[in-house]
């Protein structure tokens, strides 16, 4: 399927969730954005997301809790951890449980922009079963 992907941000800050929307909207892309984890769940039983792009550090369920839930619902979707510390154990699971990447803050966009091409391109269109 061609186009361009449907991406969703998760942040708890909503200044990066707007920042972002605005430089992936501005290349073509289709953002939604959550402010915490049960809002992107709620989007993503909504929406099958080619790419979510998501922040580890959230208060009452972090990203990487979030990231667990969200591949249940949502298993096709690729999954990138942003994060503002280099050496984190979290990241570390996430990674081992099929997390797509890391980008860390604060965010190189271009190198921010290949990956979320790169994790589009292996996105799985899988039928949801709910
Ligand atoms: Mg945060």
């Amino acid at each position: 399927m061609r186009g361009k992907a449907n991406v969703l941000v998760v942040d708890d800050e909503l200044e990066m969730c707007l920042t972002l929307s605005d430089i992936l909207e501005a290349r073509g892309y289709r953002v939604t954005y959550a402010q915490d984890g049960f809002q992107a769940i709620a989007r993503a039983r909504e929406t099958a997301f080619d790419v979510v792009l998501m922040d580890v550090r959230m208060p009452e369920m972090d990203g990487v809790e979030t990231f667990r839930r969200l591949k249940e619902v949502s298993p096709g979707s690729r999954v990138v951890m942003m994060t503002a510390y280099a050496v984190e154990d979290l990241i570390a699971d996430a990674l081992r449980e099929g997390a797509y990447g890391v980008v860390y803050k604060p965010l190189d966009i271009d190198r921010l922009i290949e990956l979320v091409e790169a994790a589009k391109r292996h996105a799985r269109r899988l039928v949801r079963t709910r």
